[in-house]
């Protein structure tokens, strides 16, 4: 069978016919590639304002109407005049501001003077900067002639008439914008807002705000799972946590699965809580429940309930943020029609030993820091599935892959950096 023809209910009942698929040993890479044979874009688009675009995925290709820039143009302050008389004193005869073109004749012998934007008269074909020359009353004397052509922005060397600047899937970020606004765009047309609910699963769970009882845990998921859907961009309704309560899980589950494109869960997902979810889900969905070969983040649960797709996160605060991030932010990227799902990651060297077993993929926390010229990692210390400190402390993540085992002090791994220049 080829997984491309998958359906979620073969992986499910049929599991054997798949010589790759075993839900209790499944690998990151493996588990990423089933998720996405079930995973197609949202349909609706919707026109939004440049302001109101940033972040959103473009659903139709932009095709430039005009020329950026529209007309040949100075890159410098400086005075614009015929190459071949440039041997000469030149008379200056006039200024060209930008917004302002000087539309005289140039008689022979003659430059005009010339700011940053002004339009080239159709006359002239080179701009010598200003401090590159002398001025005597109306004559100014050229230190060095330039090329041919120097100094000018020619039409359309940023943007040609009937050029496709961005493509479908494309994310919108602040260059765009900027870059649509030269083109005159006012609106795009883009996905519309994926929208996504989550609650958390455990009785033990208390929301912030209300005192704690003897035995009784804060609910941070909800918190670090709204930080990283807030940033994705998404829609997102925090639906709460709700107690190991199989009639209270249905109803909270179904009717968000009526009205959200995917639901997300913390918890309950775990060896001896599974069974409980199981049940439900097997009942409503098809769900399936898999042991990813990877630490911190054992089990994880994807499927779809009605039309809307689920998450089964584990409920250890770290555990929830790395399958969130490995598995999850992907998956919803590719539904709000992204293009491009790939995660930078480069190699740098770690300055303390790890430890690390092989045969499963580690995301331990880790922090990039400079050391005089050079940029190096160290882990967070403790790497407790349970310790969010971790992750705050964290700026990227040390991936290790299945092969690696334990590294020395010095040794080059691969990170995943949380935040870029933009
Ligand atoms: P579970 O996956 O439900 O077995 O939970 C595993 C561990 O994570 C337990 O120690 C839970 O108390 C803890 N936990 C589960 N959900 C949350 C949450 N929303 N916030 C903080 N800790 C949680
Ligand atoms: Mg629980």
């Amino acid at each position: 069978m080829q997984s491309s023809d998958l359906e979620l209910s073969d992986l499910a009942s049929k599991a054997s016919c798949l010589d790759d698929y075993d839900p209790n040993a499944m690998s990151v890479t493996q588990a990423r590639h089933y998720i996405q044979q079930f995973l197609s874009p949202v349909s609706e688009t919707e026109t939004v304002t440049l302001k109101d675009s940033l972040g959103r995925f473009l659903a139709k290709p932009v095709i430039s109407g005009m020329n950026v820039p529209g007309h040949n143009n100075s890159a410098m302050d400086g005075f614009a005049f015929r190459h071949a008389e440039g041997g000469n004193p030149l008379k200056v005869i006039g200024t060209a501001f930008a917004g302002a073109p000087f539309t005289s004749e140039i008689p022979a012998g003659c430059c005009i003077k010339i700011m940053t934007g002004a339009v080239i008269p159709p006359t002239v074909d080179t701009v010598i900067m200003q401090e590159q020359t002398s001025t005597e009353g109306e004559l100014v004397t050229l230190a060095k002639l330039p090329a041919l052509g120097a100094n000018i922005r020619l039409t359309g060397e940023d943007v040609a008439v009937g050029q496709t600047v961005l493509t479908p899937g494309h994310r919108i970020e602040p260059a765009d914008m900027g870059l649509l606004a030269s083109l005159g765009i006012g609106e795009i047309e883009v996905y519309r807002r994926l929208k996504v609910a989550f609650f958390s699963t455990g009785d033990e769970l208390i929301s912030v705000g209300k005192p704690l009882q003897p035995g009784q845990i804060y609910d941070s998921n909800r918190y670090s799972l709204w930080g990283v859907l807030e940033a994705i961009g998404v829609s997102v309704t925090d639906l709460g946590n709700v107690a190991d309560d199989p009639a209270a899980l249905e109803k909270t589950l179904l009717e968000a699965a009526f009205e959200y494109d995917v639901v997300i869960t913390s918890g309950g997902v775990s060896v001896g809580e599974a069974d409980f979810m199981k049940q439900l889900l097997a009942k409503h969905g098809q769900v399936l429940f898999w042991k990813i070969n990877m630490k911190p983040g054992r089990p994880l649960a994807y499927g779809k309930i009605g039309i809307a797709h689920y998450f089964g996160l584990p409920g250890n605060p770290v555990s929830a943020m790395v399958t969130f991030y490995q598995f999850v932010q992907e998956a919803l990227k590719t539904l709000m029609g992204a293009a491009h799902l790939a995660t930078p990651s480069f190699q740098v060297k770690c300055v303390n030993a790890i430890k690390k077993a092989t045969g499963r993929t580690e995301f331990q926390r880790g922090i990039l820091f400079k050391e005089g010229e050079t940029w190096k990692v160290k882990t967070t210390g403790e790497q407790g599935s349970g310790i969010l400190s971790s992750m705050s402390r964290a700026n990227c993540f040390i991936v290790l892959n299945e092969q690696t085992g334990a590294l020395e002090a010095g040794t080059l791994v691969e990170v995943q950096p949380f935040h870029g220049v933009c």
